[in-house]
């Protein structure tokens, strides 16, 4: 792995950058969605065979940080080409990958994704939205909680779980919920966050699905579960490093010229220094991100999902640090609807929950690399 970028990602980065900046923060999603997409920038990551551009999650994850500093996020591009994508690009059928990893790329359809549940939240083994066969068909029961552009998405990912014949023992698996299927219902939740995409709860009620809605091997579901949460991982770290340096910019721009005394603010340390601490830490986080993306890209999933975890956790951090300062900087403009940087306070915190939150990466450090005991 190198740590200078290759010059197709300096590209790529420098295509989607123009393309944010003309979008800027007032974006519409809709229509920057369906442009990012035709330039081949949602599909990215999607094998070339399927209409995808044939990278990995290392460019798909330049597009959303590029996207993100330029004030435009697209936050289903953590969950549709990434995950969902992912998941269906190295487990689905023959068929599944004809009917939706062309559409995923050119964007004209969305897969959401859904795992989190009221009662098991980060404790995701305790996860009982339960599959049974009836014939030949699935009947899915449970309830999700956060699952976040399900109104968006033509179809949602949903784990569940199926009885294990032989032990009894309920093993995760992945179906693909149509919008619009029977006894699939939602309720949009009441969220503090201003962002086009709004967070569900759902509920599944003996939802009929034909055999082929599920996604992969019944006996490897937690395999193929991992190998998409890895890209959602990463990807949220590019979501954050892009929300942090976006708001950094803003702050940045301001110190510059702010004077309330003899020199701008920015020459003030006590700005200057907390700024450019926030800029080393996003830069930091993003050399996590990209070795990440590497090991993830080079098929090391176990690798891959110990840097994962890291960068997700220091971006997170970088973000919210970076947030805070940026709207410290700003003074009481920091607080303004015109300078915009208030609402990030809230979206930057995201990136610390979502979608594993700070304390279960350190537990997973903890445990997985230091080799210390577990306290649940
Ligand atoms: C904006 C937004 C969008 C989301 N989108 C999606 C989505 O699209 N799909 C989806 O499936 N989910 C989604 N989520 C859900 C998200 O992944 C969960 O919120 C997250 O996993 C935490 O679960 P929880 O909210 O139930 O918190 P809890 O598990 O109840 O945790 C609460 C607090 O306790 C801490 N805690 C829990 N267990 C431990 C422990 N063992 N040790 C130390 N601390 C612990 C946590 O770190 C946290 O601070 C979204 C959430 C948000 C906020």
């Amino acid at each position: 792995m190198s740590t200078t970028e290759t010059e197709e990602h300096k590209a790529l980065r420098a295509a989607v950058s123009a393309l944010g900046k003309r979008h800027g923060r007032d974006y519409d999603r809709e229509q920057l969605w369906s442009e990012a997409a035709k330039l081949g920038y949602l599909g990215v990551n999607l094998p070339e065979e399927y209409g995808g551009g044939g990278g990995g999650i290392a460019e798909l994850s330049i597009v959303l940080e590029e996207l993100g500093a330029a004030g435009c996020p697209l936050l289903m591009m953590v969950v549709s080409p990434a995950i969902c994508g992912t998941v269906i690009a190295r487990f689905g059928t023959e068929e599944q990958k004809q009917t939706w990893l062309p559409a995923l790329a050119d964007g004209t359809r969305t897969m959401a994704f859904g795992i989190t549940e009221p009662d098991a939240g980060s404790n995701s083994h305790r996860i009982t939205t339960t599959a049974r066969r009836d014939g030949t068909d699935w009947l899915l029961t449970g309830r999700k909680v956060f699952i976040s552009g399900v109104d968006l998405a033509d179809a949602t990912l949903i784990v569940g779980r199926t009885e294990d014949s032989r032990t009894g023992r309920l093993k995760p698996c992945l179906f693909i919920v149509p919008r619009d299927a029977d006894g699939f219902t939602r309720r949009q939740i009441d969220m503090e966050l201003q962002a086009v995409e709004k967070q569900f709860e759902l509920t599944l009620d003996d939802v009929r699905l034909p055999a082929d809605a599920l996604v992969g091997d019944e006996d490897a579901g937690l395999l193929q579960l991992f190998a998409g949460l890895n890209p959602e991982r990463i990807m949220t770290a590019a979501f954050a490093i892009g929300m942090g340096r976006y708001a950094l910019a803003r702050a940045v721009e301001y110190a510059r010229d702010r004077t309330v005394w003899d020199a701008p603010i920015g020459a003030h340390q006590a700005i200057a220094h907390p700024l450019a601490q926030a800029h080393i830490d996003l830069e930091l986080a993003r050399l996590m991100m990209q070795k990440a993306a590497y090991l993830y890209d080079a098929g090391d999933d176990v690798g891959a999902g110990e840097a994962a975890n890291m960068a997700k956790y220091a971006a997170g951090e970088a973000c919210v640090r970076a947030v805070d300062q940026s709207v410290h900087t700003l003074g009481g403009n920091g607080l303004t609807r015109e300078f915009g940087l208030a609402s990030l306070i809230t979206a930057a915190r995201v990136a610390r929950i979502a979608p594993v939150s700070r304390e279960m990466i350190l537990n997973y450090v903890s445990h997985q690399t230091l080799g210390l005991p577990k306290s649940y």
